[in-house]
């Protein structure tokens, strides 16, 4: 049984290799200099053996202005130019246009409608839902697309029990929700239970946004952290998922890739691909449009 492990790294883009100003240099992340060689950047890619796979991938879509987050997710996610279709790259959260493509063309829906068991492993806060309805949240692509294919959310009583993980990987952050119950974990852990859960499933999905957070605040300790983090957290899921799940990592636009700007950036991004028939798979993705028909047929 063929299963997809998605991590989506909101903001993570192919840099130059100039530890000035790109972090990815700077602090040089174990499990990518392993995997690759060299340090995660443009000139790294392509990357295309038997166990894993980068490819640089194209988040422009033919659209002037710099790539954003609800059109590139909206691309990413139903496999649809979202920012031709908008005339325009739309940052945030998606409005009625987007919504209406994500309803019609979702990854998520279509899966769960084949009969695959199809889940993201974000925990959200038990009040998420009040919070959207006091117009004090919105909702993301990727939650529309949860919500879309009927699918539950994840919350608390699942990452108590190791079933979910939350956005900032280590629960550090639920304090600041006024969340006390749940005790941190490394990210290795979390890595572990998020590679675990993708084993239990057709497709799980993971998303991390402190990337792009941090990209636009340009904050070289907390880029440290975050790369620690991540790499710890890949480290792990790397470790569990060898020759059972193909695991695709991926992201929407550039930005924390390069602090010379606090803005997005016109880089392509990674898609980092490991797991059975990974080149195969890496060989059809030249633009965020082309992930969810390799997805798809994957798991045909
Ligand atoms: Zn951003």
């Amino acid at each position: 049984m063929r299963r997809v492990l998605l991590i989506f790294i909101d903001g993570f883009g192919l840099g130059q290799n100039d530890k000035a100003i790109n972090p990815l240099v700077k602090f040089d992340p174990p499990l990518f200099r392993q995997l690759f060689g060299v340090p995660l950047t443009l000139t790294a890619a392509p990357v295309l053996t038997d166990r894993v796979c980068m490819v640089a991938t194209d988040t422009a879509l033919g659209v002037s202005g710099l790539p954003q987050s609800a059109t590139g997710q909206t691309a990413l996610f139903t496999g649809i130019n979202a920012p031709k279709v908008m005339d325009r790259h739309i940052q945030g959260f998606p409005g009625p246009g987007l919504a209406k493509i994500i309803a019609e063309h979702s990854l998520l829906s279509e899966l769960a409608e084949r009969g695959l068991a199809v889940t993201s492993a974000n925990a959200y806060s038990p009040n998420y839902m009040d919070l959207v309805a006091a117009r004090k949240r919105r909702h993301s692509v990727t939650t529309l697309t949860m919500l879309n294919a009927n699918l539950a959310l994840r919350s608390l009583p699942e990452l108590q029990a190791g079933q979910a993980v939350n956005q900032d990987i280590t629960n550090e952050m639920l304090p600041l929700m006024g969340i006390t119950t749940i005790e941190p974990v490394s990210a290795a852990v979390a890595g572990n239970r998020l590679a675990k859960l993708a084993k239990q499933n057709h497709f799980t999905m993971f998303e991390y946004f402190q990337t792009d957070r941090w990209g636009h605040k340009r904050d070289w300790d907390i880029a440290k952290k975050i790369i620690t983090v991540l790499n710890e957290f890949l480290t792990a899921v790397y470790a569990e998922s060898q020759d059972e799940l193909l695991v695709m990592i991926t992201s929407d636009h550039g930005n924390f890739e390069d602090f010379s700007v606090k803005t997005h950036t016109n880089n392509l991004v990674p898609t980092i691909i490991w797991g059975p028939a990974c080149c195969s798979v890496a060989a059809k993705i030249k633009a965020l449009t082309d992930i969810k028909p390799a997805i798809t047929t994957y798991l045909s």
